[in-house]
């Protein structure tokens, strides 16, 4: 690992600034919290936070203000978006750096974050016209019913949103739902609330009216429950186990819900892949956000005729990544978040080794770098039984295994209870889209880790099985926060049978006419 000499990491905010961010949250009815940055330990917030009635008062101002938005022009909702997407891209700078202080993570990895908000702003704002069209699909009776399909806003739309991508994961679920007439009452997390904030502010800088985009600030364990009660759908991002919380309490209230969970994610190597590429990218999509990204890849099965070329390429490489922190691009992998996350990898990391795996590269924590630095680590000689090999590290630890054959490594990748994202390597590309076919997840990038797939906001992005159930990205990412209206309107003739006429004739009737439009292949 290159530990070069940096320049000291700036650890703290100017106040106004943070001043002027918090105008944008609804908090202060319950005692402050401090927020530390992880890459040194030191403070960078105090951080109010929000009581029942805070939470209340948020959701009353949204729901006002949503019920003039839903009035609003979708052109002029829009060109907010359109407004929004370039002040991102021309305040990139200031908005990384808010990031890399809550997160600890390196600048490149913070810039991933940018461009996400820049193509979901970009993609939504050319795509809501189409999506949110009204539909006229054939009536019963056609020409005598004519019947439209409208598109509402759900209301108040709850953003629930974790702390490892918290630039994407706040703002990317919350531009749909804004431009399809909703309002959103964002749960940042508190660690990455500032974050959150300044995506609000820039909001509303684009235009955006005032209480149409607001945060809660909060524990989610301690105000997730005041905040689900009160939204008319929740778009969670977080862990299966939460996710199962989630969908309970919204479950109760009969409230839409997108849950964005947890992976474990494989990548596959075949026997003709691009091996360098292969390496190259594998280290892109391990070690992102040092790991702390739901898509990263945990898992890689390479085929036995190029696994010491693998291998060896990608050992290399990792051990070449220059680890450490500071406010632009001199580092390739930051800090962990919390010390819940080193405390996760070294016992994963530690309790693999007991058992009998071989550490190939990393294996360590880095207090000299910061408190919560750990080097990235590839594990070899993983089995079952080991923490590892099943669970979640969600941190810098990737285990790699010796396969034999395509069909071996599609059993393995899908030994698993998660399904979120994939990686297949292979020259043939047709080979491996019939392999990528055959694994359960609902992403798969062939020749790519993670960003091919992820980065094609026109298209769906979500997990099966336990990675969640939902969709961001695509007409999905939009239409989840509306629901649908048929207005039915009956013509000439009402549909009963006419004065006179018998029920028995109109069933002969109708009978008669269900043939026809059968045989006339009529939906
Ligand atoms: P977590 O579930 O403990 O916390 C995630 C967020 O949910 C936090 O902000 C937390 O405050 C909040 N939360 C916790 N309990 C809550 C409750 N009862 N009500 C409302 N909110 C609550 O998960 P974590 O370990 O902090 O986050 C990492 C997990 O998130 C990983 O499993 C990762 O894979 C997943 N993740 C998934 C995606 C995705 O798009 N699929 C993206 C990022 C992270």
């Amino acid at each position: 690992m290159t530990t070069a000499p940096h320049p000291a990491p700036a650890d703290a905010l100017p106040r106004p600034l943070v001043q002027s961010l918090l105008a944008h949250a609804v908090a202060g009815g319950a005692p402050a919290v401090e927020i530390l940055a992880p890459a040194t330990g030191r403070p960078i917030a105090e951080l109010p936070q929000s009581s029942a009635a805070d939470i209340e008062r948020a959701f009353d101002t949204a729901r006002r203000a949503q019920r003039e938005w839903a009035k609003v022009p979708l052109r002029e909702r829009i060109s907010i978006l359109r407004r929004f997407h370039d002040l991102v891209l021309a305040e990139q700078d200031a908005i990384l750096d808010i990031v890399q202080l809550e997160t600890g993570k390196s600048r490149v990895h913070a810039f991933d974050e940018v461009g996400d908000v820049a193509v979901n702003a970009r993609y939504y704002a050319a795509a809501a016209e189409k999506l949110l069209a009204t539909r006229t699909p054939r009536g019963v009776l056609p020409v005598l019913t004519r019947v439209e399909v409208r598109h509402r806003p759900k209301g108040v739309v709850a953003v629930i949103s974790p702390w490892n991508y918290p630039l994407a994961l706040a703002a990317s679920d919350a531009l749909p739902a804004l431009v399809a007439g909703n309002a959103v009452v964002a749960r940042p997390d508190n660690q990455t609330a500032l974050t959150a904030l300044w995506a609000i502010d820039a909001a509303r800088r684009a235009g955006l009216p005032a209480g149409l985009w607001q945060a809660v600030l909060g524990r989610g364990s301690v105000i997730g429950g005041e905040v689900i009660g009160r939204a008319d759908y929740v778009d969670y991002t977080g862990s299966s186990a939460t996710g199962r919380t989630i969908a309970r309490q919204a479950g109760e209230r009969l409230i839409g819900y997108s849950l964005e969970l947890g992976g474990k994610n494989p990548l596959l190597v075949l026997d003709d892949a691009d091996v360098s590429g292969a390496a190259r990218i594998a280290v892109r999509a391990c070690f992102a956000s040092a790991g702390q990204l739901c898509e990263s890849i945990e898992r890689i099965y390479v085929h036995d005729s190029v696994y010491e070329r693998f291998v060896g390429e990608f050992v290399n490489r990792t051990r070449g990544l220059r680890l450490g922190s500071a406010l632009d691009y001199s580092y390739e992998m930051g800090s962990l978040t919390f010390p819940r996350q080193i405390d996760t990898v070294t016992a994963h990391v530690e309790d693999a080794v007991a058992k009998g795996a071989t550490v190939l590269a990393g294996g360590r924590a880095r207090p000299d770098l910061g408190p919560y630095f750990y080097e990235p680590t590839i594990l070899e000689g993983v089995r079952a039984g080991m923490t590892v090999y099943r669970e979640e590290t969600f941190g810098p630890v990737v285990s790699v295994y010796r396969v034999h054959s395509d069909e071996e490594a599609v059993e393995q990748a899908n030994d698993t209870a998660y399904g979120l994202n994939a990686s297949v390597w292979s020259r043939d590309t047709a080979r491996a889209r019939a392999v990528a076919a055959r694994i359960r997840a609902g992403s798969v990038n062939v020749n790519e880790g993670f960003i091919a797939a992820w980065g094609s906001v026109a298209a769906p992005s979500g997990g099966l099985g336990i990675s969640g159930n939902g969709r961001r990205h695509g007409p999905e990412g939009l239409l989840k926060y509306v629901d649908t209206q048929t207005i039915a309107v009956q013509r000439a003739v009402p549909i009963a049978p006419l004065p006179g006429m018998s029920e028995a004739l109109w069933a002969k009737t109708m009978t008669l006419y269900f043939g026809v439009m059968k045989a006339l292949r009529q939906k």
